[in-house]
């Protein structure tokens, strides 16, 4: 579904060089959920911005469905870390869920059927007639879910969407985006600095080192599906999939990869429920 090859992004202007990434490759298949860790200021944002057309590689190249990517391809949604600035203040919450949809030339109906649907989804119902500086932070960041939502993207891009928002709330916003993408099959490509986010979130985590930044490891999270705050952060594997991650950020730092972690012997027995 996405395919990121040899990606790399020079900013340039007024005297200074800035390599954000030097060499991207990973490619993310139909309905995964991937998490892509990294320190900050490696890259994640830029990264992004080129998958979503919205920024030009200087070298390299990113496919979405096969088409190259040139702007903001049409079946693609961004949720960004700044809800504060992402949605707009004189508009209800309904109004700006609706937004998008309107370059889709849907029929009113349509749009209104999508974004009851969509502020259901978030538990934001009730909200819909509200302004979003009447919301706090965490609503408003279910508000830009929705919105994306909304536009039925068959990818989702995240860009450290929780990183604003207070641990509970922040826990509880992580399950609802696992709870949509399990319900509705979309290709979610999920950006965190949070080791620990990345691992309960992801299918697959990609590990990104720091500048010049590569992709260091590609990590398969085989934790059951059925995850939950109380119970997948105390299991022994989640345990032991945290601290490779974190031992790979700090050896990219290093230069020398750590070896690689060995597969859960009991990761071939399905999962108890
Ligand atoms: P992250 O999202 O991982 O924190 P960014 O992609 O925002 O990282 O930034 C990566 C690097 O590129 C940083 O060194 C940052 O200062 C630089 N950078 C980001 N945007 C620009 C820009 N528009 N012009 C110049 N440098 C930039
Ligand atoms: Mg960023």
């Amino acid at each position: 579904m996405l395919d990121v090859s040899g990606l790399k992004k020079v900013y340039e202007g007024s005297g200074r060089r800035v390599e954000a990434v030097r060499d991207l490759t990973f490619t993310v298949d139909a309905g995964e959920l991937v998490c892509l860790v990294g320190p900050s200021g490696c890259g994640k944002t830029t990264l992004l911005k080129c998958v979503g057309g919205l920024l030009t590689p200087t070298a390299g190249e990113v496919r979405v469905g096969g088409r190259r990517v040139t702007g903001p391809p049409p079946d693609m949604a961004v949720v960004f870390q700044e809800y504060g600035r992402s949605l707009f203040p004189w508009k209800r919450v309904g109004e700006n869920v609706e937004l998008p949809l309107k370059q889709k030339r849907l029929g009113a109906a349509r749009r209104r059927e999508l974004v009851a649907d969509a502020l259901e989804s978030v538990g934001l119902t009730d909200a819909a007639g509200a302004y979003p500086w009447q919301l706090s932070g965490g609503m408003q960041q279910r508000v830009a879910i929705a919105r994306a939502l909304a536009y039925e993207p068959e990818v989702l891009l995240m860009d450290e969407p929780f990183a604003a928002v207070d641990a509970q709330t922040r826990a509880e916003l992580e399950d609802l985006v696992r709870g949509l993408w399990r319900q509705r099959g979309i290709t979610i490509l999920f950006v965190t600095h949070d080791i620990d986010e990345a691992v309960y979130l992801g299918e697959r985590v990609l590990i990104l080192s720091s500048s010049p930044t590569v992709v260091q490891e590609q990590l398969k999270i085989d934790l059951p599906a059925d995850r939950d705050q109380l119970h997948t952060r105390v299991a022994p594997r989640f345990a032991e999939l945290r601290t490779h991650v974190y031992e790979q950020i700090q050896a990219a730092k290093r230069g020398t990869p750590v070896d690689r972690l060995t597969k859960d012997p009991t990761s071939d027995t399905p999962p108890p429920h």
